[in-house]
């Protein structure tokens, strides 16, 4: 039986990830499982799974979070120090689904077992990519990708050699206002960034699709996980979403990986790993689906491109800084403080103004990027307080990492 720990059970990708347990529960013993403020889901998925624990991240909710789980075997426990202690307990499959630079401690904690780190939480490794790299190295655990794109590029390189590889090609469906007139786009609401074509995915990564926020840190991600020059790592959009990377090789061969927009598969293949085992996705009818478009990412149109290549080449807290501010931005967004384009001026605005900043510099530790992290928001907060004329709100509000 392999044990299983959901660090944010409550999520599209946690649910997706439970879908497929579901399926052989057998197979799995359900050791944690975690969510935020939907108490009500996390202690039904807790009680439906046979969850040896269930952990909310917020502290206030655990009473609601003990009375929903009265009567079961399910232990209940809440706030960050339990989020943490829940990732020492032994796991042999940790699923890293958490939303945003909160899902990094989690995941340092899980690998120190030396096991199995699937990560969907894409921030970790733009935040602390070295770190979560090097922790991995030194308990011998394994990080397995789950982010669509990156799995798809981890299938193409089975059995080839990394200095192979010409180039890595992510696509990216250019998101809810891909077909806007760009003059349009200042005035986007969050209801219409939020409504994607071909994804069914949590709010903030929805939002990030829009604005590829999210093709953004998935540029760095790429370059931080297979550890590829950021020069060999383009951006295609392709609105079907149908082909999700493909890897160039020096001989001028492509593998593209082809598959429906259905997360399940990157996560099943995560489950699965070394294995390949049947998955309930829709099998593609190409006869049927008669053609795939491709066209050039417009860096006018979508500045936080260009900004992950300046994260790239800067290379130390950039990353931290660019997740941070970026996450500030899109809760201002959420907030109607900012306009969607208002958003990468902000990302751009407080990566200039500490760029400087000597107290960051010298190698990465987690004190570090902590900090730069907490930094980014206040220097975010008052870029946002200027924009939208209002006071900077408190520092680091809900997804702070310290
Ligand atoms: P979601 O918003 O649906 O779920 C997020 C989960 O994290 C929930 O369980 C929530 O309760 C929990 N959470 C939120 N804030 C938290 C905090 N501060 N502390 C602890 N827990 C917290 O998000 P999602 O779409 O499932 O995405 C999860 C991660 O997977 C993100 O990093 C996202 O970029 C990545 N990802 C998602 C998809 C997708 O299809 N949804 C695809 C690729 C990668
Ligand atoms: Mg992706």
């Amino acid at each position: 039986m392999k044990r299983i720990a959901i660090f944010g059970a409550t999520g599209s990708i946690g649910c997706s990830t439970l879908d497929l347990i579901g399926r052989t529960p057998d197979a799995y013993s359900v050791e944690v499982l975690t969510g935020g403020r939907n108490i009500e889901r996390l202690a039904a998925q807790a009680k439906h799974h046979g969850a040896a624990l269930a952990v909310t991240a917020h502290e206030e909710a655990l009473p609601e979070l003990r009375e929903r789980l009265a009567g079961s075997r399910v232990e209940a426990a809440a706030g960050r120090a339990a989020l943490i202690e829940a990732a020492q307990r032994p796991a042999d499959w940790t699923m890293s689904a958490i939303v945003g630079a909160a899902g990094l401690a989690p995941g340092l904690a899980a690998l120190a077992q030396g096991n199995t780190l699937a990560l969907a939480n894409k921030e970790s490794l733009v935040t602390a990519g070295p770190l979560l790299m090097e922790r991995a190295r030194q308990h011998g655990a394994r990080i397995l990708p789950v982010d669509s794109e990156h799995s798809a590029v981890f299938q193409a390189l089975a059995g080839e050699r990394i200095e192979a590889v010409e180039r890595v090609i992510i696509t990216a469906s250019g998101g809810a206002l891909r077909d806007w007139p760009q003059e349009r786009l200042a005035h986007a609401t969050p209801e219409e960034a939020g409504a994607h074509p071909n994804w069914d995915m949590g709010q903030r990564i929805t939002i990030d699709s829009a604005s590829m926020f999210n093709k953004a840190l998935e540029l760095i991600e790429t370059h931080e996980f297979f550890g590829i020059a950021p020069e060999k790592i383009e951006t295609l959009v392709h609105p079907e979403s149908m082909i999700h990377a493909m890897v160039g090789f020096v001989d001028g061969a492509l593998m593209a990986h082809v598959g429906p927009a259905d997360m399940r598969h990157a996560i099943g293949y995560a489950l699965h790993w070394p294995e390949r085992r049947a998955l309930p996705v829709e099998r593609l009818d190409f006869a049927a689906l008669g053609g795939f478009t491709f066209r050039a990412p417009d860096e006018d149109r979508w500045p936080a491109l260009r900004l992950a290549r300046e994260v790239m080449a800067a290379g130390g807290l950039s990353g931290a800084i660019f997740n941070a501010a970026k996450e500030a931005a899109l809760d201002a967004f959420l907030a109607r403080r900012i306009g969607f384009m208002q958003m990468a001026q902000i990302v751009e605005r407080v990566l200039a103004r500490m760029s400087g900043d000597v107290s960051l510099s010298g190698d990465l530790d987690l004190d570090k990027v902590e900090q730069a992290d907490h930094l980014a928001r206040i220097r975010a907060g008052e870029e946002i307080a200027a924009l939208s004329g209002r006071m900077p709100e408190r520092a680091g509000a809900t997804y702070s990492l310290t």
